[in-house]
């Protein structure tokens, strides 16, 4: 219970406890006073009134509590959890930047592609896009229109975020795998979802990444080429 509820406890068990002494002096009003003399005009007044405004009170109270109830039932009620899932993979030349996360790593290949070729980020806009349905990445930024050529993923990130924004949803949970031969990417996981959690707008605790190899493998495991799977949850607001 918070301290509003606390509060609005205390004013009702007040209020029942005073409408008591009211109803209880009212009742004693009825017959001679410890003196012997009726109680005054504007004493029975008050002891009529207040007892009155106390019980109008109680019934706003108890009528305010009420709708409140109901709004909270109306919304948990219409609260929706949406899930996208989203995958990404580059083929990996030597020359080219690594851009992964939104991170530059220390390699000798990076990712072929008409943006950055950052996997993840692809993924992620993909699994935020398709658990809004809003299309995927290419929906938004065709990789045939010249304005996106060696752009910053993370841009297609803050686009996403801005079209969950329009559609009230808000990022629950995003959860990744990234899987390369090399390089480790572990110890470069605070930076990018520090990266990530910025273009988002969220907080860094909701960016959840994993590293794993092919184990030698077809084309990542031959270290050719860069792969991402990531899952999205929303919930609306
Ligand atoms: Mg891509």
């Amino acid at each position: 219970m918070n301290s509003s509820s606390n509060t609005k406890t205390i004013v009702f068990w007040l209020s029942i406890v005073l409408l008591g002494i009211m109803l209880w002096k009212l009742v004693s009003a009825g017959g001679p006073s410890s003196d012997g003399q009726k109680s005054s005009d504007w004493v029975l007044l008050l002891i009529n009134g207040i007892p009155l405004l106390l019980l109008v009170g109680f019934c706003v109270f108890l009528m305010r509590q009420m709708k409140s109830a109901s709004w909270r039932v109306a919304k948990i009620g219409s609260s929706k959890t949406r899930t996208g899932i989203g995958y990404d993979l580059h083929r990996l030349e030597e020359g080219r930047p690594l851009i992964v996360g939104g991170i530059e790593l220390p390699f000798d290949k990076g990712p072929v592609g008409h943006s950055d070729g950052d996997v993840l980020a692809h993924a992620m806009c993909d699994a935020l896009l398709g658990a809004a349905g809003l299309g995927d990445i290419g929906t938004h930024f065709p990789d045939t229109d010249p304005m996106w050529k060696g752009a910053n993923s993370l841009v297609f990130l803050e686009h996403a975020k801005k079209l969950l924004d329009e559609k009230h949803f808000a990022i629950e949970h995003v959860d990744a795998v990234v899987i390369t031969e090399k390089p480790k990417l572990g110890p470069h996981f605070p930076k990018m979802r520090e990266a990530l959690a910025k273009a988002l707008g969220v907080g860094a605790e909701k960016i959840h990444l994993k590293a794993k190899t092919n184990e030698g493998v077809d084309a990542i495991g031959r270290g050719e080429a860069i792969a991402a799977h990531v899952v999205a949850t929303l919930v609306s607001r």
